[in-house]
């Protein structure tokens, strides 16, 4: 699949699963200096492959008649800062609620390891600019997730569908820890038990087979 044939897929994907209204999400997916980025003011279950831009990473347009989304300068600014091949942007509705209220998603999951364990709110800034790429790039630093105070969360990953996969997990994850603050109060994962969950994941069960 093309570039920007996959920034159509995962942008219907992103519109069927509810994680994205509309126009508020963006995608990019990076090849070499080019970066397939959706546009702005279309629909992300509207899109066509030449309905998508493609830029270079110093932000030049390559190749296509629409502007590229507004978002596009933090994409880059996270190209520039990560060795990410896909970034995913959406103003998801439960990774929204905890970007308005709180100044990080504390691991009460173990599979936040997924994520880098605690995910950072980036300081708040304009959509669009300078100020707020750079708030994300710092939120990002070591991680797979950040969210966006008062806006929305973005993921990153080697490939468009794991930067994706990372988005619905980072929805869900904001999604238990909002509905257990409405429950009690969400006991939070200690590094303990985080190491131990790496342990576990590098010396997996092994089950011999039956003689
Ligand atoms: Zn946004």
């Amino acid at each position: 699949m093309s570039l920007r044939e996959q920034l159509c897929e995962y942008g219907r994907r992103a519109v069927d699963l509810g994680l994205v209204i509309g126009t508020s999400g963006n995608l990019s997916v990076r090849q070499g200096d080019l970066v397939a980025v959706t546009p702005s003011g279309v629909a992300l279950d509207r899109l066509t492959p030449e309905l998508c831009p493609i830029v270079d990473v110093s932000g030049h347009l390559v190749e296509g008649d629409t502007q590229p989304s507004s978002e596009t300068p933090m994409h880059l600014a996270v190209y520039e800062a990560t060795d990410a091949l896909a970034v995913v942007h959406t103003h998801s509705v439960f990774g929204t609620v905890v970007a308005t209220t709180m100044t990080e998603l504390p691991p009460v999951h173990y599979n936040a390891l997924a994520l880098g364990g605690v995910v950072k709110v980036a300081e708040y800034a304009t959509y669009g600019t300078p100020e707020l790429a750079a708030n994300v790039r710092t939120a990002l630093e070591g991680k797979q997730a950040a969210l966006m105070a008062n806006h929305g969360g973005v993921t990153i990953g080697p490939t468009l569908e794991q930067a994706f996969e990372a988005t619905r997990l980072l929805e869900w994850l904001c999604e238990v820890y909002v509905r257990g603050l409405a429950v009690g109060k969400p006991a939070i994962l200690t590094d303990d038990q985080l190491a131990a969950v790496v342990e576990r994941a590098l010396n997996p069960p092994s089950f011999p087979r039956r003689p």
